[in-house]
């Protein structure tokens, strides 16, 4: 037998995030017509920052970074390889 599906108050449905599986719906960043979370929607705009402007420029907002990448990972499907893809910021200096 098939679910009934009940929107949210808003009106908008749940869907998966295409990097870390979470599932989740959008709040209000535009995360949803990128199929992210919004955890792995900011994470993709640090990565955006730190493959333009460089390691250097997104240093100051390091533990930003690592907030949400412990966001995700507190989720308990891992870091969806978060902590790769920002290895050159984390490590250490
Ligand atoms: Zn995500």
């Amino acid at each position: 037998m098939q679910k009934h599906f009940k929107p949210n108050f808003s009106g908008k449905s749940t869907y998966t995030c295409r990097i870390c599986d979470h599932r989740t719906r959008e709040t209000g960043l535009g995360e949803q017509d990128v199929e992210l979370c919004a955890a792995c929607y900011d994470l993709c705009g640090y990565e955006n920052s730190m493959s333009d402007d460089g390691v250097e420029q997104l240093r100051p907002m390091k533990p930003e970074v690592q907030a949400l990448i412990r966001e995700v990972y507190a989720r308990g499907n891992g870091d969806a390889g978060w902590a790769e893809r920002f290895k050159e910021l984390l490590a250490p200096v």
